[in-house]
């Protein structure tokens, strides 16, 4: 897999106005899929967003995310580790927030930071970064195992994209505060950003824990894809409502 191979302006011949007709019943099945899940208090859903900065992870939490009732839902924004954080593990911090059964986890940026931010940033040795590929993997195939469904999204803006959300940030007063200079600085290392996105994406897709190459340079086409992923996902896990037991047949009101 090579992302210069997919085109982050791709809408696979899809239309604005279909499209954003379609997310409002995608989010209610959402919504009454997750209720469900609740209910059942059986598995969990675990939904994990990567990409460079602007590419729009808090613009997906707002617009298809929103479909989930706060009861049951967390979202959980990574930042860079703390001093405790850093004196673990790297995936002790991931674990601690993994969904409990019945709930659903959204990841703002995760685990991915010490594959991608770490080995671009050199904060810590390459063979180090390496291993982690593997350890990713045994982490999430055990967190399958014990019923907590993955989703993981790569959401692909090009470097273009990103310049002209940039200046739309710098040039609005209420939204100049979400630009750091870290940004421009990052921006100078973007190839290697993307090659490290490709190899993390190359080295953890799993059948049970796929990621998602999600072309996003058009909002509604991102909002649409990835609601429809999620609502298909929720299906196939076969949600159920408890059974009653015999004896609730029994009682006379
Ligand atoms: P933001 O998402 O804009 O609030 O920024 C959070 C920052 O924390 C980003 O620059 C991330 O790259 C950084 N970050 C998150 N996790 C890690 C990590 N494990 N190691 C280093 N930096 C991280
Ligand atoms: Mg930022």
């Amino acid at each position: 897999m090579d992302l210069s191979n997919f085109d982050p302006d791709d809408t696979f011949g899809k239309k604005r106005d279909d499209l954003e007709n379609k997310v409002p019943m995608l989010k209610s099945s959402m919504s009454e899929l997750q209720y469900k899940l609740y209910i059942e208090n059986e598995k969990a859903l675990l939904i994990v967003l990567q990409g460079m900065d602007t590419s729009g992870k808090d613009g997906v939490i707002r617009d298809v995310i929103s479909a989930f009732n706060p009861v049951s839902c967390r979202v959980e924004s990574f930042k860079v580790p703390t001093s405790e954080e850093l004196a673990h593990d790297f995936l002790w911090r991931i674990h601690k927030t993994v969904p409990r059964k019945g709930f659903v986890s959204v990841f703002n940026r995760s685990h991915y930071e010490d594959v991608v931010e770490v080995r671009v940033q050199k904060l810590a040795p390459e063979s180090t970064c390496l291993k982690r590929f593997d350890q990713i993997r045994q982490f999430e195939n055990m967190l399958s195992e014990n019923n907590v469904k993955i989703l993981k999204f790569y959401l692909h803006i090009s470097k273009e994209e990103q310049k002209k959300r940039l200046l739309e940030r710098l040039s609005n007063p209420e939204k100049r505060w979400k630009v750091n200079e870290d940004d421009f600085e990052k921006r100078k290392k973007w190839d290697k950003y993307i090659s490290a996105y490709a190899d993390a994406i190359n080295n953890c897709s799993m059948k049970q824990a796929p990621w998602y190459v999600i072309p996003a340079n058009k909002k509604w086409f991102r909002n649409w894809v990835i609601s429809e992923i999620i609502t298909k996902a929720m299906i196939e896990m076969k949600i159920k409502y408890p059974q009653f037991s015999a004896q609730y047949d029994k009682i006379k009101i």
